[in-house]
């Protein structure tokens, strides 16, 4: 039997069970990418994650080389593209990772017909997540919808089936002689211009992509681990991992970081960080969880009666919500946290939390929009984990954060930026206020303002909103899901 491996988000050559289940079914195991033009046609023409991807697949057909096989690499519609692929190279079946989004969902079950009725067929397999879909439920066999008992839950399921199984690593090497090798020349890979895309700031950046970019990352976070609990709301620290964009495409396996976070629990190496870490790992399963269970959460409230707010719109709306894209909201700590976003496509998560709900509570946007707009410029983007943030900051998602409870832009910078030394970073104009007034510059006595070189209005903006008035104006605008609450 003769196999195609569909790769997509999981550009690695270990520990991948597409790839080690067409190799220990099939003699013949040959390994495809799609650059979708379904995707890629939509998006701007300096994309860092295009640019990533380009990268992480070099590494991968070299490391495919390696083993003996090859990567073919392709510009199209994935969707007619598979079967066609799959009808050239007269494979029995194509194999491929589950996808949990529900476009893919579409895509995949089409892909799956079309190969029906040529007599091929299409199998797919968990790896991106350690459960999916129905494994973790309530005692009345439903999914769950709050965190913390769908965690207990999971973490028992993961306990009762032995760590070994669930997170064993699907082996490859042993079955590698399977792979087929084409000439370079059969399938060249195509160049970023090929594609019709510019090259960005990812290298400047020093964002390493591929396998060993992943690796080296989580190396180094193994050793900050252990600290993690207290230094990932900092934004100014090095505290978190940085692996997102890693998960996003799969460079790094989830089932080696869960086996880190555990052994360095058991062997109290992990100190208290590592069960928080954990925690965030889960967190990452749990949306998927929601997001195929709900599909209706893209483009609508988890919670219903969240659709009926009336957001700000028109002209108004607009600029509002330019000057919050551009960080020229006049809140520091919101503005440099854009900044960041714009000039890396990362953003820390604290900032994502005080970004949006400022958008959202601040200044009455629709959280749709700030959710595109993440969309757009994250190089780790994942449509689950960035609705349920979203969701999660306009309190309409499952296990939100109360309507109520509303972040101060204010607060937030004088507690997890004290010094300022991320809006320094990003903001230099301000860089010669005092620590006292960096966080709301427009209360700077003037004096003072003058020394530090700042003009209100001229070279950083004024405040767009006071908080307290756009506070009340807010808990008016959810009276609508007061009974909900
Ligand atoms: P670490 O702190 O090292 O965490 C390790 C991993 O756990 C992350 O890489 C990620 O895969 C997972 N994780 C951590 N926090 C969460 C979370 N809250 N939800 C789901 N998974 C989590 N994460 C994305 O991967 N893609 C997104 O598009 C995305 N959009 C977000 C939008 C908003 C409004 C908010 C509040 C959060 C969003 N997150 C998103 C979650 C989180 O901010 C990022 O995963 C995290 O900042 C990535 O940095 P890290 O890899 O250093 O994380």
């Amino acid at each position: 039997e003769k196999t195609l491996v569909w790769f997509r988000r999981d550009l690695r050559s270990f520990d991948h069970a597409a790839l080690h289940h067409a190799l220990t079914q099939s003699k013949q195991v040959y390994c495809a990418f799609i650059f979708d033009r379904a995707i890629l046609d939509d998006l701007p023409k300096a994309d860092r994650r295009v640019e990533f991807i380009h990268a992480s697949l070099l590494e991968l057909d070299a490391a495919l080389r390696a083993l003996g096989g090859s990567l073919i690499v392709k510009h199209a519609w994935a969707e007619t593209a598979i079967p066609e692929l799959a009808a050239e190279l007269e494979v029995d079946a194509v194999y491929t990772n589950h996808d949990y989004e529900p476009q893919a969902i579409a895509r995949d079950a089409q892909v799956a017909k079309v190969l029906k009725a040529a007599g091929r067929s299409l199998h797919t397999f968990k790896d991106q997540v350690i459960f999916e879909k129905n494994e973790v439920l309530t005692q009345a066999e439903k999914p769950f919808s709050v965190f913390t008992p769908y965690k207990n839950a999971w973490l028992k399921k993961l306990h009762a089936e032995s760590d070994e199984a669930a997170l064993h690593p699907y082996e490859i090497d042993a079955h590698a002689h399977r792979l087929v090798a084409l000439p370079e020349s059969t399938y060249p890979i195509p160049s970023l211009t090929d594609l019709g895309f510019e090259k960005t700031n990812l290298s400047d950046l020093n964002i390493p992509t591929g396998m060993n970019g992943a690796q080296d990352l989580l190396d180094a976070f193994a050793d900050r681990m252990q600290r993690y609990d207290q230094t990932r709301d900092f934004p100014a620290v090095k505290g978190p991992s940085y692996l997102s964009v890693h998960l996003r495409f799969g460079t790094i396996s989830i089932r080696a970081l869960v086996r880190r976070a555990l052994d360095a629990m058991r062997t109290g190496s992990g100190g208290s960080g590592a069960a928080v870490w954990l925690s965030e790992l889960i967190w990452r399963d749990f949306y998927f969880m929601i997001l195929f269970q709900h599909p209706h959460v893209v483009g609508r409230a988890f919670k219903p009666d969240y659709d009926a707010i009336v957001w700000e719109s028109g002209d108004h709306a607009q600029s509002l919500f330019q000057a919050w894209c551009d960080g020229k909201t006049g809140y520091p700590l919101v503005d440099a946290a854009i900044l960041q976003l714009n000039q890396t496509g990362y953003m820390h998560n604290r900032l994502r939390m005080v970004t949006a709900s400022f958008l959202i509570k601040d200044l009455g946007i629709d959280w749709r929009w700030g959710e595109r707009y993440f969309a757009e410029k994250l190089n780790d983007f994942d449509l689950s984990a960035n609705n349920g943030g979203w969701q999660w900051a306009s309190s309409s998602g499952c296990d939100a954060q109360p309507y109520f409870r509303i972040f101060n832009p204010i607060t937030q910078s004088e507690k997890f930026d004290a010094e300022g030394k991320f809006i320094r970073r990003y903001l230099p104009q301000l860089s010669k206020l005092s620590n006292k007034y960096i966080h709301a510059p427009w209360r700077t006595p003037a004096m003072e303002l003058k020394m530090a070189g700042i003009e209100i209005g001229s070279n950083y903006p004024a405040p767009l909103i006071q908080h307290d008035e756009a506070r009340a104006l807010t808990l008016q605008r959810y009276a609508v899901v007061k009974k909900v609450a």
